[in-house]
């Protein structure tokens, strides 16, 4: 065995190496991203719950409007009532038909009067009727809501919980890799990953074109990966890049795809 041949060796195994790290990356920023979207149903649950208490706390001053505007028309009635006693009494004190006809016309007003203010009596029952119904069922629309916020809370804090164990996990695992690798291999990895917010180890496509970026690499660089004894990166994303048929590559390789 030449000196070449071990350093590809050791190369190819950092490339291993590499991939394994980068499954877990993505496994990581995977759970990170699940862990800050939990909190949106949640959210969205309770925003329906605000909603609905506003449309309730509404309906309930309609209500009491409603009722206290009723009460006023049930009062009217009762003076209504008074005076038509008082134009009773009148009555039997009436000497001359003009008298007379102006009792008559007060008790036509009052007649009138009345009529009216049962006429808006009705109406107002039927309103806090409506009222009570629908209070009814925003309330019970309520109770339902919220019995659901606090399952989906529980389920929230169960699945926080799953995820931060795998993330630790995860965390583990990317240290012993991290560990494995070589610190210059390690920091390249990490500072690609950096900057272009995602894959950092790409395969070469067909014809020695960047996975990457699409990019058609030079034939003497794709030479040169194609031996895998040097970590090389794509010139124009600054990916590292590999050449997916090196046998010993294999099982990592068809794992990313
Ligand atoms: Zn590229």
């Amino acid at each position: 065995m030449d000196i070449q041949t071990s350093e590809g060796t050791v190369l190819r195994e950092q490339l291993t190496f590499l991939l394994e790290l980068q499954k877990i990356d993505e496994k990581l920023e995977d759970s990170e991203q699940e862990r800050a979207d939990l909190p949106e149903k949640l959210r969205a649950i309770k925003e329906d719950v605000g909603r609905i208490e506003r449309i309730l706390e509404q309906e309930r001053q309609q209500l009491a409007e409603a009722r206290s505007y009723k009460a006023a028309r049930e009062a009217e009635i009762a003076e209504d009532q008074e005076l038509l006693a008082k134009a009773k009494h009148k009555m039997s004190a009436v000497r001359s038909s003009k008298e007379y006809l102006a009792v008559q016309r007060e008790f036509e007003a009052n007649r009138r009067h009345t009529s009216e203010r049962e006429d808006e009596i009705g109406k107002l029952v039927e309103a806090i009727r409506q009222f009570e119904q629908s209070i009814k069922t925003h309330e019970e629309a309520l109770a339902a809501m919220k019995s659901d916020v606090a399952a989906e809370e529980q389920a929230t804090a169960r699945r926080i919980e799953e995820i931060e164990g795998a993330v630790s996990a995860e965390r583990g695992e990317r240290e012993e890799l991290a560990g494995r690798l070589r610190r210059d291999v390690l920091s390249k990895y990490n500072n690609i990953r950096r900057r272009r917010k995602g894959v950092a180890v790409v395969p070469l496509g067909e014809g020695g074109v960047c996975r990457g970026c699409n990019m058609r690499l030079p034939p003497q660089l794709y030479n040169i990966i194609q031996r895998a004894a040097t970590i090389e990166q794509c010139p124009n994303c600054h990916r590292i890049v590999y050449f997916e048929a090196a046998e010993d590559l294999g099982e990592a390789t068809e794992a990313t795809d």
